[in-house]
């Protein structure tokens, strides 16, 4: 059993065919998916997907770095009213991001300090989008100086320096398609990690694996990220597979 920690199903890129995704995902043995939010856009479609997979989907709440706009004040008191609400699975995602827009990078900081606040108040993970950032972002979580705060820098694509300051403030690595990607550079950090450092993710429809790179990514093609990762560490597929689900197990709990 694989746990995909971090994908976007219930975006329109699925609309026509998300139970067929989901058979074919279920086939090649990922049977958790853990959903981040976007924005209040999402949230309905986030909802209704949980709600279609019980014991599956898990949703996150959360505002992602890249919606951060003029409207950030009302999309965060959105997200809190829902967080008061019920329970999810983590806070996210949320971040930094310096790649698409700088405009709102301030905004981008306050919302980021504010919903790791929120992970800690409700003792949930919190999943982190780093894009051009990760520095910056270690630098956030290492200033709030909680030991309890735990989560998840998704997408990892950073340095081995970043990786091991990840790992000692008590975060996860995750992984997926970019570890394929042969001009990344990911897959020489990445062998210098124990297996345990890392959760699985394909940030679907996003980021996908070779040999599928530039279609729409799905959780199937999460094999590929494990099958990768076993040729990296010399280990077997059924190795990563249980030290991965069991670490995801471990901080989704
Ligand atoms: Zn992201
Ligand atoms: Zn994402």
């Amino acid at each position: 059993m694989i746990i995909d920690t971090h994908c976007h199903l219930y975006l329109e890129d699925f609309a026509n065919d998300r139970a067929a995704v989901m058979d074919r995902a279920f086939a090649a043995g990922v049977d958790r998916f853990y959903l981040p939010a976007i924005d209040s856009k999402c949230i309905d479609a986030l909802l209704q997907m949980e709600k279609d997979y019980p014991g599956h989907c898990f949703a996150m709440m959360g505002l992602h770095p890249c919606s951060v706009k003029e409207d950030v004040d009302n999309e965060l008191q959105l997200a809190e009213q829902w967080l008061a609400k019920r329970r999810f699975a983590a806070i996210g995602e949320t971040g930094l991001d310096f790649y698409w827009d700088k405009t709102f990078v301030t905004q981008q900081y306050e919302a980021f300090i504010t919903q790791a606040g929120w992970a800690k108040q409700y003792q949930v993970p919190l999943v982190i989008h780093s894009r051009q950032s990760t520095q910056e972002c270690i630098d956030v979580i290492k200033k709030i100086n909680d030991p309890a705060l735990r989560g998840i820098f998704h997408c990892f694509g950073g340095s081995l320096s970043e990786a091991q300051q990840i790992l000692d403030l008590g975060f996860l690595l995750g992984i997926g398609g970019v570890l394929t990607y042969k001009n990344a550079g990911l897959a020489a950090v990445i062998a210098q990690l124990p297996l345990s450092a890392i959760v699985l993710e394909t940030d679907a429809p996003y980021l996908t694996p070779v040999p599928f790179r530039g279609k729409r990514n799905e959780s199937a093609y999460l094999s590929y990220i494990v099958q990768k990762l076993a040729d990296i560490h010399q280990t077997s597929v059924a190795e990563v597979e249980a030290v991965t689900t069991a670490t995801a197990q471990m901080l989704f709990g």
